[in-house]
């Protein structure tokens, strides 16, 4: 796990497994952390980590319902969770998901946690809207669409987007069983302007962008998921830089999806 400061108040940790991003934001003497890393010595290095640069972490935030992004209880079991409506509204109606997949990733890579995982008394925050963050807040924008709920984080004194999982600089965009191409569309217009404020954007997974770089990504990933609601998705161009065999194996499930849907 790397960590890095991209502003005062802001530390983005990159675990090791699809790099898979967290960001602990500071606000005075309150911080929270969003999203989590993935292995187990992760979680544990993750409070003295944050404890010795000053960020006392009372509150989790999570971008989506994705079990990869739900894991800070294991760092910090006394937090509470808020998320945004439309994850509280996925973890209600698929209770127990997040703990099985976790368990089967556990069970394939022969990962030893010290006990299930616990999500209990997520809170529901409205999106959009504001989240309190010791004398600050936090604005909340809905980013739905790589899966049915989703929640982009946006840093108004650090100028940082946390998006969730999309502009990843290493994976085109990503489907799902419950994906909506238009959601998914209207989520990268609706971040545009965001990114076009923003100093660092977080992607849920993979390094911190420059607004420059960022922006470049969603332009791509704009034009992918058009082509991928177009008449031949199985022919989309995938982004230049992104056409390596793992993308090419995601391009393919995404392309299952829209023939199952
Ligand atoms: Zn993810």
């Amino acid at each position: 796990m790397r960590a890095i400061a991209v502003h005062e108040d802001v530390v983005v940790a990159i675990g090791a497994i699809w790099k898979t991003t967290c960001t602990a934001v500071r606000a005075g003497d309150e911080a929270f952390l969003i999203d989590s890393p993935i292995l187990p010595d992760e979680l544990e290095a993750l409070p003295a980590l944050l404890e010795q640069a000053g960020f006392a972490v009372s509150g989790l935030l999570v971008t989506h319902a994705d079990w990869d992004h739900l894991l800070g209880r294991y760092a910090f079991p006394e937090a509470s969770i808020g998320c945004g409506e439309t994850t509280a509204a996925r973890l209600t109606a698929e209770p127990g998901a997040a703990q099985r997949e976790l368990r089967e990733f556990d069970e394939q890579y022969l990962i030893d946690r010290p006990g299930p995982l616990s999500l209990p008394g997520v809170q529901a925050l409205p999106v959009p809207g504001y989240c309190a963050l010791g004398a600050a807040e936090l604005e909340l924008h809905p980013a739905d669409g790589h899966t049915s709920d989703g929640t982009a984080v946006w840093i108004p004194w650090a100028r940082v987007l946390v998006c969730g999982d999309y502009l990843s600089p290493g994976a085109i965009p990503e489907l799902s069983p419950s994906s909506s191409l238009d959601a998914y569309r209207a989520t990268l217009k609706r971040l545009e302007p965001l990114v076009e404020q923003a100093h660092v954007i977080v992607p849920g997974h993979g390094e911190p962008l420059d607004e420059v770089r960022a922006a470049a990504i969603l332009r791509e990933d704009l034009a992918y998921v058009e082509a991928l609601a177009g008449d031949d998705p199985a022919a989309a161009p995938l982004p230049l830089a992104r056409r390596d065999g793992g993308n090419r194996k995601l391009h393919e499930y995404n392309v299952s999806l829209l023939g199952a849907g």
